[in-house]
């Protein structure tokens, strides 16, 4: 967790400066701990759901097209 000593307070990783210093004190923030959650790509369930959504709207869209056709 980015952790600012000087303020004794919690900086968010997206509010402090692009360089990793406190916006407030100009202070290192220690942000090692966030190397391997940063830049975590996303989760193999997480691409699952996004294909079942996908395949499911995709049907959706099939039955439209028929229900559309069926009427003219
Ligand atoms: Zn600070």
């Amino acid at each position: 967790m980015p952790w600012c000593d000087n303020c004794d307070a919690y900086r968010a990783p997206t509010a402090l400066a692009p360089d990793r210093t406190c916006t407030v004190c100009s202070n290192e923030v220690d942000t090692s701990d966030l190397q391997g959650t940063s830049q975590a790509k996303a989760p193999w369930h997480f691409w699952l759901m996004v294909a079942a959504l996908v395949l499911y709207l995709g049907w959706r869209l099939i039955e439209g097209v028929i229900w559309v056709a069926d009427r003219f």
